[in-house]
């Protein structure tokens, strides 16, 4: 081999983990999400079903407390309401698919649903996101929807630790039931956890999650990705942390100061991960109205034993 072909092939091998990635479609599913390897244990709180008339208080308040989220926004909403969507991005959370209209996937034919994927995936990426993860409503996904997956280069996700808040809110977030049934002991909660910022209850219920799960375990609070990242960086979620609105004190929650100062260390501004140039414009439309009718009840959930369905049996209406 000549020296030059040599260079080439160096060169070649230099470059190759710089491109795109290959075509995903992996199932990240509740025991893939516990069977994650960290440092240190660190939860992702995740909101489905958005954007809506109360997503606007939840960004307010995250970005008080210096926390990134992950929201898995509905494409029809997304699109009635692009001021919220962008101003997600731009402060710094992850967005990811849910579908556009929250329908059980797999009732639907391979091209209906590769509709209501790509589509999503579409509006998402004109207002700035990059979904990097497809979290079917219900859990519900079959071989075609893994295909739309693969082919768009997006993973499939669903979580570790469902909070039920369409039902009611619980006792304690540190006691919620993993996937697997099993309960973390004091200290040792983590997780990818599911709520709905459709619900203001929820919503206006956030200083006690984020205070249940610091109680319980939690270290610090990451996007879906960093969470899957940790095992390969050490500072997860860190260019994820903001500073608190200067003209807002940080919420007083003494471990969440660790988090503020992380960032403060870090960078002279706050650095959101995904960058939006465009302003968050107040008079977003809402989306009261969203139609609501996909949300079906626990009963209707199709329940053959496919190893694709959710594994969470329990998790039911509005996920
Ligand atoms: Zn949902």
């Amino acid at each position: 081999m000549t020296s030059t072909r040599a260079w080439g092939l160096l060169l070649a091998l230099a470059i190759l983990p710089l491109l795109p990635h290959a075509a995903r479609g992996a199932v990240i599913d509740g025991n893939r999400i516990m069977d994650q390897r960290m440092s240190e244990n660190l939860c992702a709180i995740t909101f489905d079903d958005g954007p809506s008339r109360h997503t606007g208080h939840l960004l307010d308040m995250l970005r008080d407390y210096g926390i990134p989220a992950t929201f898995f926004l509905l494409g029809g909403n997304a699109e009635r309401n692009p001021a919220m969507v962008r101003r997600i991005v731009a402060e710094g959370h992850e967005v990811g698919n849910h579908s556009w209209s929250h329908p059980n996937l797999r009732t639907l034919a391979p091209e209906a649903q590769e509709q209501e994927i790509s589509a999503t995936d579409a509006v998402l990426r004109a207002l700035g996101g990059n979904p990097a993860y497809l979290r079917p409503p219900y859990g519900n996904f079959d071989a075609h929807t893994l295909e739309i997956a693969h082919t768009l280069g997006v993973d499939v996700i669903l979580w570790s630790m469902d909070s039920h808040d369409w039902k009611s809110l619980p006792q304690d977030y540190a006691k919620l039931r993993s996937t697997r049934g099993t309960q973390y002991e004091s200290g040792d909660l983590r997780g990818i956890f599911l709520f709905h910022d459709t619900h203001k209850s929820t919503v206006d219920d956030l200083p006690r999650i984020i205070a249940n799960l610091l109680a319980g375990g939690c270290r610090r609070f990451v996007t879906v990705s960093d969470y899957l990242a940790a095992a390969l960086d050490p500072e997860p979620g860190l260019l994820m942390t903001r500073r608190p609105a200067a003209s807002r004190p940080p919420l007083a929650i003494p471990s969440l100061a660790v988090q503020h100062r992380r960032a403060r260390a870090g960078a002279a501004f706050a650095i959101p991960l995904a960058r939006c140039s465009r302003p968050w414009q107040a008079s977003a439309t809402s989306t009261a109205n969203a139609p609501r009718e996909a949300h079906q009840p626990a009963a209707t959930r199709l329940a053959d034993g496919d190893a694709h369905a959710a594994d969470d049996s329990r998790s039911a209406a509005e996920i």
